[in-house]
């Protein structure tokens, strides 16, 4: 057809998976492209936590110093009751690897993603939303609508999102890294599985005077988890799990302005409730909270897709799965799991379809069997003669907030006297 441009994998959404598998397949020579609907990459903190295991993906790319010199090293996690201190978990106590996790917002790691994906010559098409695609062959015909914003209205002066021009597109493989509302599994037929309970979380950016020494802090009581993590220059963000909450799954678009509007924020959004939820929640010194910042109040459904793959199309982050937001599991996840995807196209590049599907699927049935694994940890995790008994009764909460993946996942649960059984590591990165 005239005008339709060729590439071998097409990347949908520039979220952190997406162009983490871009950038992968960028400097494995790969002919890719990626385009995503919004205009610009986020401008908030959203998942704030990078894993050891995560900055190792990072280092094997080349960008693990970049993304380390813009965040803030996190060497432990204070753990609380209603009450009081139960007991600190040490990263630096891990043999191996980076003996820290990272606080790094969310826009800043996109903004340095976009930057890399940048330099290996690859530019993100802003603006363009895929809203269909088709088999082609053993390819596929993607359409891509390029959007524009367009000023309406006299009296008072309104901007409306306009579609300007479609273009068509043709690639082997598509990537479908479109996050938490994919529309692409909605054109797929997919059906996503329940993986948990639906959770609610109403979070809060404050600045505080308080010196955050390298803690994250956590507590359990009444059933509800709260957890508080330190951001750049005195910042720090508290979140709260939270429930009587219904929210609509449009409060997990990621934001792209650079203001919030206070005034249209709701109730349980305000100062008097956060201050209301400090007071019964939070048990640690939070300091002097000069100025209360960014707010957000977010759905987590916890669900996954049965197989990450349908024909040429690989679901990949939060359009696959979600996990609630303590420890950034999902981000985590979907990064170290956006290489391997990376990694196995690179590597079935010479290969027909069917043997590229197969290598898929391995990988895609491995990643279902973890997401199952870290979404039902009560079954996995044995506690020991000498844990705390509180430590073991709310073992499932405590571990699943844990800012680690595998192996440093491991070793926290083993500081706690815990034992944890997870699955190896796909072959793909041995
Ligand atoms: C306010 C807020 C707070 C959050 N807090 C936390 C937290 O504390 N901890 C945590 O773990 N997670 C949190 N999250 C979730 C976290 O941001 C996601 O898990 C993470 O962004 C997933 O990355 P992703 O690359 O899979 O998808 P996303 O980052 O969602 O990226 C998907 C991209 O696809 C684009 N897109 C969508 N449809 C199309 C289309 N049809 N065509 C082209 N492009 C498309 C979108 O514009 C978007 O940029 C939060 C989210 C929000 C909104």
């Amino acid at each position: 057809m005239f005008g339709k441009k060729r590439v071998e994998t097409l990347v949908v959404g520039a979220g952190p998976c997406g162009m983490l598998a871009a950038l992968v397949l960028a400097d494995g020579g790969e002919d890719v492209m990626i385009v995503d609907s919004a205009p610009r990459t986020c401008t908030n903190s959203n998942a704030t936590i990078l894993h050891p295991e995560t900055l190792v993906t990072l280092q094997r790319l080349g960008i693990a110093d970049r993304v380390i010199a813009a965040g803030y090293a996190i060497h432990q996690l204070s753990i609380y009751d209603d009450l009081c201190h139960r007991q600190s978990v040490h990263l630096n106590l891990h043999p191996h690897g980076f003996p820290f996790a990272l606080s790094i917002p969310q826009s800043e790691l996109e903004a340095i993603l976009e930057d890399e994906l940048t330099q290996s010559g690859v530019h993100v098409l802003w603006n363009h939303r895929v809203s269909e695609y088709e088999p082609d062959g053993s390819s596929l015909h993607i359409t891509a609508d390029r959007y524009s914003d367009r000023g309406t209205g006299y009296a008072i002066s309104h901007m409306e999102r306009v579609i300007v021009k479609s273009i068509h597109l043709q690639a082997k493989t598509l990537i479908a890294a479109d996050g938490y509302n994919s529309i692409l599994r909605r054109v797929a037929g997919r059906d996503i599985q329940k993986l948990g309970e639906d959770q609610y979380f109403v979070s809060f950016e404050f600045e505080t005077d308080r010196d955050p020494s390298h803690t994250c802090f956590l507590s359990v009581s009444k059933g509800l988890t709260t957890a508080q993590q330190p951001l750049e220059n005195g910042i720090a963000r508290l979140q709260f799990q939270y429930k009587g909450l219904t929210l609509p799954s449009r409060n997990r678009e990621k934001e792209r302005a650079f203001f919030q509007d206070k005034a249209e924020l709701p109730d349980y959004l305000d100062e008097t409730h956060f201050n209301q939820l400090v007071k019964e929640r939070v048990p640690w010194n939070i300091g002097y909270v000069s100025k209360l910042r960014y707010r957000a109040a977010v759905p987590y459904e916890k669900r996954y897709l049965k197989t990450p793959r349908s024909g040429n199309v690989f679901f990949l982050g939060d359009s696959a799965r979600s996990f609630s937001p303590l420890g950034s599991l999902s981000l985590n996840l979907g990064i170290q799991e956006a290489e391997q995807v990376a990694q196995v196209i690179l590597q079935t590049e010479e290969d027909e379809p069917r043997i590229r599907h197969q290598r898929l699927d391995e990988l895609g049935n491995q990643m279902v069997s973890n997401w199952k694994r870290l979404a039902n940890l009560a079954g996995v995790t044995i506690p020991g003669d000498s844990t705390d008994p509180w430590v073991a009764k709310n073992r499932v909460r405590i571990l699943r907030s844990l800012p680690a993946t595998s192996e440093t996942l491991q070793e926290l649960a083993r500081q706690l006297h815990i034992s944890i059984e997870l699955p190896k590591r796909h072959p793909a990165l041995v």
